[in-house]
């Protein structure tokens, strides 16, 4: 089924007679269009897209299966929708609470009087969750990419050279290898710094004995790949080589329990677990994992909070972690995509059994 009749379908539960989609990507997602000023307005029947004299050319290379109207340009997009909505009648209309600020919600409420706002949340973000063999294929080339970035990058990071050198250099080797851009600024943090879960890179230069956390993505046809690996600059302590194999048993104990039907708490859970039992409970502070795709960070979610069952077709990251204050921390991060029976794992970066040295 297309993104449109699957989008219909939600529609008629809504029960309103048209969805208002406005958020960049949602608007990406739902036509295609890649330009920063647009909105889409569908209905059972029919389904228009509004964008600036700018996109006119864009629009229509991009934008099949809307009627494409651009305004004058003293008038705005929601009054084009709105005029457009008076003239097919409709009573309601669904609209994306994510995307829209307040003021843009007074606005709306303003151009569209006469017509219920109907405020509804993440109606194309869960479609969103389920990815076709397109979005599929994107994601596997930007994972590809980070991992033979990876591969590259490890061989160079040494005493003496610094964190924001090798995170410079990680990027420019995903440009080289065909990324379109980054799914994120990578992390590259070393030695107590480790224990900062979204530490930024700095000017601290590497030791020996530091642990090395880097956390890294391409981005490809607008999808995004995450991949985090924890190492170390020379031999590894025991008491390194026990938390790396804590966490790594924790990140492959959650990965036992992922299939199609698995719950996104219990999952977090059995992670959760194993790293409360050896008593580092209160050092795993954040989920266990997200759903990757046109954004860095999407549904499902791996967490105490997180809701609902996996379905076939969502591209996950497993990543636990345990960050001691003053000591360094441990992540290591991989993604997958669920199947009915388990999950194909799309990392192909090594994830061995013992630290991986440099
Ligand atoms: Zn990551
Ligand atoms: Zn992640």
């Amino acid at each position: 089924m297309n993104r449109l009749d699957s989008l219909r379908r939600r529609l008629k539960r809504l029960k309103t007679d048209a969805f208002l989609c406005t958020g960049r990507t949602n608007l990406r997602y739902l036509t295609a269009f890649t330009g920063s000023n647009g909105a889409a307005l569908v209905s059972a029947e029919h389904a228009w897209f509004f964008t600036d004299f700018r996109y006119k050319t864009q629009s229509a290379e991009q934008v099949k299966g809307f009627q494409i109207v651009v305004p004058p340009p003293a008038k705005d997009l929601f009054k084009a929708a709105a005029r457009v909505a008076k003239q097919n009648e409709f009573g309601s209309l669904a609209v994306d609470a994510n995307s829209l600020t307040v003021a843009q919600f007074e606005d709306a409420q303003q151009t569209f009087q006469g017509i219920d706002l109907i405020s509804t949340r993440e109606v194309i973000e869960s479609q969103r969750m389920v990815k076709d063999a397109s979005e599929l294929a994107a994601i596997r080339k930007a994972t590809a990419i980070a991992d033979a970035a990876y591969d590259f990058i490890l061989a160079r990071i040494r005493p003496g050279r610094t964190e924001v050198q090798i995170a410079r250099e990680l990027e420019a080797q995903m440009l080289k290898l065909g990324a379109d851009g980054l799914a994120f600024e990578p992390i590259v943090i070393s030695g107590a710094r480790t224990a900062l879960p979204h530490g930024r890179p700095s000017t601290k230069r590497f030791e020996r004995g530091d642990l090395v956390t880097l956390d890294f993505g391409a981005l490809f046809g607008g999808y995004r790949s995450d991949c985090t690996r924890t190492i170390c600059v020379g031999k590894p302590t025991s008491e390194q080589q026990r938390i790396y194999r804590l966490v790594r048993d924790a990140h492959f104990a959650a990965k036992e329990h992922i299939r199609s039907g698995g719950g996104c708490r219990a999952i977090d859970k059995v992670a959760r677990d194993l790293i409360t039992t050896a008593g580092y409970g209160n050092q795993f502070g954040h989920g266990l994992g997200h759903g990757v795709g046109l954004d860095i960070h999407e549904g499902p979610r791996f967490s105490k909070l997180g809701k609902g069952k996996l379905a076939a077709g969502n591209v996950m990251t497993v990543e636990p972690g345990i960050y001691l204050e003053g000591w360094g921390g441990v992540r290591i991060e991989d993604l997958l995509v669920v199947t009915d029976h388990g999950f194909e794992l799309l990392t192909t970066a090594p994830n061995p059994a013992r630290i991986p040295v440099v």
